[in-house]
């Protein structure tokens, strides 16, 4: 008998559990006439800022266009560099490349995967105006010392937080430790919309009002102070993600609880470094991404099995033929290079079973010559 595929991720999940509240909220829209910057985008900014334990949530286009205005705001552009990791979704270094800026990576910390503090302070030029950490696979960044660093160089920081809405550092939520945090709502994100989406969470009050006039070209009622974009959550998205936010935080338990349960099936496979957890942080295993030995093989090897796996990423940035004028080579970042070759990432989406996790587990186990559990 064939097995059923386990896929990656399950998009339609959340909204098939969802589908009348989602299906009314749709229809309130439709009826209001209201489907640009109206009441939905207001009130979803509101809980959204509350909880990252911030003042002012602003409703973009995409988790890329919140990077981009971020950027813009805090007047980073020509002559400026700002440091970054080069292991992440292109988004984050392509975000400085678009206001004119230029992107210098640091290497990462190989327990996390995250932009490395010492790595960070080898790369401060007179030029550095920013850090931009991102929060990968849905673990914070060591922000402690990221604040220090930015504060003792007086720079500013960005949290791309895309992977990791409700992720805590010492207890304290990402998107509250810079001076702006951006989320993204792309399908796939922990809290996906039906389409694209993103925001951006600051304290700042006059960085809100700027970023607020930014999305709508840099102007109110026909008067422009400056340019800005066209950048704005729909009140369609809007709606759905309110719909959706209520169950966020048990959908994150559930991810914490599938990743729970890989760790515990296959902690003795020495083969495989497991994702780790430092104890000052929350994870919201956006991602469950493991190192391990032939990856490509265990690939191939899942994927007869009917199991999908993904690797995030195949390729560093600074290794990518887009960011070639920055002039990298290989071996300039020896731990992100090392992590493109050896991880790969597994189901963890809510809505996986345990049966399923299991056979996942099993299948691992096999491949590796270990007995099933
Ligand atoms: C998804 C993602 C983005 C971009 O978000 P979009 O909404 O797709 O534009 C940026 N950075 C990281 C790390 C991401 O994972």
């Amino acid at each position: 008998m064939k097995k059923e595929t386990i896929p990656i991720n399950d998009l339609a999940y959340q909204q098939k559990l969802l589908m009348p509240e989602i299906l009314d909220a749709i229809e309130e829209v439709i009826s209001s006439g209201r489907y640009v910057l109206g009441e939905k985008v207001e009130e979803i900014e509101k809980e959204i800022a509350s909880l990252c334990g911030v003042k002012f949530g602003i409703g973009v286009n995409s988790g890329t266009d919140a990077l981009i205005l971020s950027l813009h705001a805090l007047h980073i552009g020509r002559g400026d560099e700002v440091i970054t990791s080069p292991f992440s979704f292109v988004a984050s270094a392509e975000s400085i490349v678009i206001v004119g800026a230029r992107p210098v990576f640091a290497d990462i910390d190989p327990l996390t995967f995250n932009i490395s503090p010492a790595e960070i302070e080898k790369k401060i030029s007179k030029r550095t105006k920013a850090i931009m950490p991102v929060h990968l696979f849905g673990q914070a960044s060591d922000m402690t010392t990221i604040t220090e660093i930015a504060k003792a160089n007086s720079l500013y920081i960005i949290e791309d937080s895309a992977q990791a809405i409700l992720a805590r550092h010492k207890n304290k939520p990402v998107c509250s430790f810079g001076e702006v945090g951006c989320l993204s709502f792309y399908p796939t994100k922990n809290l996906g919309a039906i389409g694209d989406g993103g925001m951006i969470l600051t304290s700042d009050e006059d960085l809100c009002r700027r970023l607020k006039l930014m999305r709508c070209h840099g102007g109110r009622d026909y008067t422009f102070q400056f340019l800005g974009t066209n950048s704005r959550l729909d009140e369609l998205q809007a709606a759905i993600l309110l719909v959706k936010l209520p169950y966020l935080k048990k959908w994150t338990e559930e991810r914490r609880k599938n990743g729970q349960i890989y760790k515990e099936l296959l902690k003795d496979v020495e083969e495989i470094q497991l994702p780790y957890e430092k104890p000052e942080n929350y994870h919201v295993y956006h991602q469950f991404t493991l190192r391990a030995k032939n990856r490509d093989e265990l690939r191939n090897y899942l994927l007869n099995e009917g199991i999908q796996t993904m690797v995030y990423y195949p390729h560093p940035l600074h290794l990518q033929p887009a960011f070639s004028y920055l002039g990298y080579k290989e071996g300039d970042f020896p731990e992100a290079e090392k992590a493109a070759r050896e991880v790969i990432s597994l189901p963890i989406y809510p809505g996986l079973k345990e049966e399923q996790i299991i056979r996942i587990a099993n299948a691992i186990r096999r491949f590796y010559g270990r007995k099933e559990v």
